[in-house]
């Protein structure tokens, strides 16, 4: 997985757990690169679910909650450094709508090595889009909390549902995504 997550996962739990929590991490799972990450390199994905599964033990909160609570303090650092340019997109329907044929595709071309979900839309409505989540990762609850981190950089509100899932058999996630419109 590429650095930059690492990177972030390592911001996450020193700001709000501190420096200690992160060297016992890092002593708990013995991950190869010993926790020295650099945005740019790709680390092996053991390195970050071992690292999940010895935080959830310790804080006795649920894996997939975590990984989501994860997914929405990785937005902000993926959005501060885009490679599009997507100021003028003002609503998060709009932002939704360019992650996989731009955004994505700016990624591949700058990070060839980089493995990214695919996405694949479906307008029900106005306020209701559904997104369709393929990756062999299976980080379907990044990806969930990504667009709750999304949601709060628009200041909106959303309800997002996850009625078929890759770890209960189905070939790609659904997330069906209800759009409550801004916050006050
Ligand atoms: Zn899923």
């Amino acid at each position: 997985m590429q650095g930059s997550i690492y990177t972030a996962f390592s911001d996450m739990i020193v700001e709000q757990m501190g420096m200690e929590q992160w060297n016992e991490l890092i002593e708990q799972t013995d991950p190869p690169s010993q926790g020295i990450y650099t945005s740019g390199e790709q680390y092996l994905d053991s390195e970050l679910i071992n690292m999940v599964q010895a935080l959830s033990i310790k804080t006795g909160i649920d894996v997939e909650p975590l990984i989501e609570k994860f997914g929405r303090y990785l937005f902000k650092k993926l959005y501060d450094t885009s490679p599009v340019d997507i100021s003028n997109l003002n609503n998060l329907k709009s932002f939704l709508l360019v992650i996989d044929n731009l955004i994505h595709v700016e990624v591949k071309r700058l990070h060839p090595e980089a493995y990214l979900p695919t996405f694949e839309y479906e307008t029900i409505d106005d306020n209701t889009l559904i997104m369709y989540y393929s990756s062999k990762r299976k980080l379907c609850h990044v990806s969930i909390g990504l667009i709750f981190g999304a949601a709060d950089q628009f200041n909106e509100t959303v309800l997002i549902e996850h009625p078929e899932c890759m770890h209960h058999g189905a070939s790609r996630c659904k997330l069906v995504i209800n759009f409550k419109g801004h916050n006050e």
